[in-house]
């Protein structure tokens, strides 16, 4: 038997050629770009933005560990917020560094991974991890 994956929302990421990325959506009307993608622009309400990549490299504006766990974590996992282009700001989980949140500023590059199971099926999520640690591995 095989293991299926699925994502944990759609519309999230999806893979390229080049590794995965994140999507988000970019309003015609003034600009904005939102993660996740939007079906109305959150800035001026114009509909039906775009959907644009966000790539898979951002940088890290802060993180913080979580000592509290819940159904799908142990206690002690990171979280933050990684600055993408078009200035988007995304949350979410990041790999720490030796059991350390990396510092601000540390190039972060996504990965897709599976999380948590649902019955037979993997659920897949993004998470970032330091660039450094990818090139490393
Ligand atoms: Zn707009």
């Amino acid at each position: 038997m095989t293991t299926a994956t699925t994502p944990v929302r759609e519309g999230l990421f999806r893979a390229t050629d080049e590794g995965p990325t994140l999507l988000a959506s970019r309003c015609a009307s003034c600009g904005r770009t939102a993660f996740p993608a939007k079906p109305t622009c959150l800035a001026c309400g114009a509909a039906d933005p775009a959907v644009v990549e966000l790539g898979a490299e951002g940088s890290l504006l802060c993180g913080t560990t979580v000592h509290m766990g819940n159904s799908r974590f142990q206690p002690g996992y990171t979280v933050g917020y990684v600055t993408m282009p078009h200035d988007v700001r995304v949350f979410t989980q990041i790999q720490a560094l030796g059991g350390e949140v990396p510092p601000a500023g540390t190039t972060m590059r996504l990965e897709l991974v599976p999380m948590w199971k649902e019955g037979d099926d993997d659920v897949v999520a993004h998470r970032f991890v330091p660039a450094e640690e990818v090139r490393d591995a």
